[in-house]
């Protein structure tokens, strides 16, 4: 059974840990637009340039940028099993992009967390600053306190999840990427979870979902 599977969700709404958790249970690449785009940041490649504005703003980077991460990112011989897209699609015109990169997706998995939480839970939200494993201060604590448990960085805060930031990446949620979910759902693939269980039953369910 080929698992290529997308993690559907606002930002915060627990994507990235459970793209991280399923990934390694079926051993597939978790695939993260914005682990990419942060990555070109700091080595401060082309994509990085071209992206910076519109991240630290909390906007979405233009279509085509993403489109062509993707594009390169699937057909790597490690996605033949299948893989986890956290963050893409984004808007209608990357799903619509994906379609027609000639994958099939099998299951769109979609977090949902209301905005109240989200903003609740960004604020704990803290990355490492080497390999961008991410922690809650209470829901999902290192075991290492303020440095990752997974390699040897430091947690810190993403700039975008600074309050202001984040009101504004829930308002482009709402406008540009929720229309994924009735996209999805006239055909059939879309599986809504309540992001807002514990983080293990969260994945018991995804699973359970994926097995169906
Ligand atoms: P994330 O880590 O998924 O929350 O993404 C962080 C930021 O990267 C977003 O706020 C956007 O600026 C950018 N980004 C990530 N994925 C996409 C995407 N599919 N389309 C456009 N921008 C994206």
């Amino acid at each position: 059974m080929s698992k290529n599977l997308i993690f559907l969700g606002a930002p915060g709404a627990g994507k990235g840990t459970q793209a991280d958790l399923i990934c390694s249970h079926y051993k597939i690449p978790h695939i993260s637009t914005g682990d990419i785009i942060r990555q070109a940041l700091k080595t401060g490649t082309e994509l990085g340039k071209q992206a910076k504005g519109y991240i630290e703003k909390g906007l979405l980077v233009p279509d085509e940028l993403v489109i062509d991460i993707i594009k390169e990112r699937i057909i790597k011989e490690d996605c033949k099993d299948g893989f986890v897209l956290d963050g893409f699609p984004r808007t209608i015109a990357q799903a619509e992009a994906l379609d027609n990169m000639g994958v099939k997706i099998d299951k769109v998995l979609n977090f949902h967390v209301e905005d109240s939480d989200i903003i609740k839970r960004m604020s704990g939200r803290r990355v490492c600053d080497k390999c961008g494993s991410t922690f809650h201060i209470e829901f999902n604590p290192s075991e290492n306190g303020e440095m990752c448990d997974k390699c040897t960085g430091t947690l810190i805060q993403r700039k975008d999840d600074k309050p202001e930031i984040v009101k504004d990446r829930l308002d482009v949620y709402h406008k540009e990427t929720e229309p994924l979910i009735d996209y999805y759902e006239k055909q059939n693939m879309l599986f809504t979870i309540n992001g807002n269980a514990d983080i293990n039953e969260i994945t018991k369910e995804a699973i359970a979902i994926i097995e169906a």
